[in-house]
């Protein structure tokens, strides 16, 4: 088990303001100049192998995944890495102690932006690593086929370790602090993206677009 206690983290706010869709240059880079300033960007993760491969679920250090995504994402791996992300709570209780609603909004986006920078800085490491040329990623919850309560099997396999970065799992498992992700790391040829499996309308967060052909290759569209 390995704990990343500082992640360095490069947000440029010319980049904040295009992806905020805002003209409002120094606005944000104040409030990115904040955001970085109270980020607590923390890791911890484990290099893990697979015990068993069915049809639709994996063994996985002794925990057992129901998902046939994530089996068919593992079709050609041997290892994979269990991870869990943090950026603390600061930018949340920042965000909340503002009365104007649109710096409420700018320092929860901003601070999304910056976990997701986490997670990249976090992808980056393993590959230097483990000498991998990419990971890609799954988050319990992300789909229905791999729905949240895999978190309880995700998180026996880090022990007492997501409290040391300040992490805990409540009994509804939801990660505390909010600005948190979970996951399984996998090398792959190009990127998954959960997206292109997910039909939902109107998502903000959306990466890829909804792909029909792909969702019944990984059998989960009849
Ligand atoms: S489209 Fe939205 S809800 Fe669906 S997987 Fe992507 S980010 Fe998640």
């Amino acid at each position: 088990m390995e704990i990343i206690d500082a992640i360095p983290i490069d947000l440029d706010p010319n980049s904040v303001k295009t992806k905020l869709k805002t003209t409002d240059l120094q606005s944000i880079t104040e409030l990115t100049r904040q955001a970085l300033s109270l980020a607590e960007p923390r890791a911890v993760f484990t290099a893990a192998y697979i015990e068993k491969k069915d049809d639709d679920q994996v063994v996985i250090d002794g925990q057992c995944f129901k998902s046939r995504v994530l089996r068919k994402n593992l079709d050609d791996v041997g290892r994979v890495f269990p991870a869990v992300v943090t950026i603390g709570h600061r930018i949340e209780k920042a965000a909340r102690q503002s009365a104007d609603m649109l710096t409420q909004y700018y320092l929860d986006q901003i601070g999304n932006l910056i976990l997701a920078e986490a997670r990249s800085e976090l992808i980056r490491r393993l590959c230097r690593q483990f000498a991998l040329d990419k990971l890609s990623w799954m988050s319990p919850g992300s789909l229905e086929d791999w729905p949240i309560q895999a978190q309880v099997q995700l998180f026996a396999l880090f022990g007492e370790a997501p409290a040391a970065i300040g992490v805990q799992l409540t009994e509804s498992l939801l990660m505390l602090p909010g600005k948190s992700v979970s996951g399984i790391f996998f090398p792959s040829a190009s990127t998954f993206f959960s997206c292109r499996l997910c039909p939902r309308e109107r998502c903000e967060g959306r990466k890829a677009r909804y792909d029909e052909t792909a969702a019944r290759e990984y059998g989960i569209l009849k």
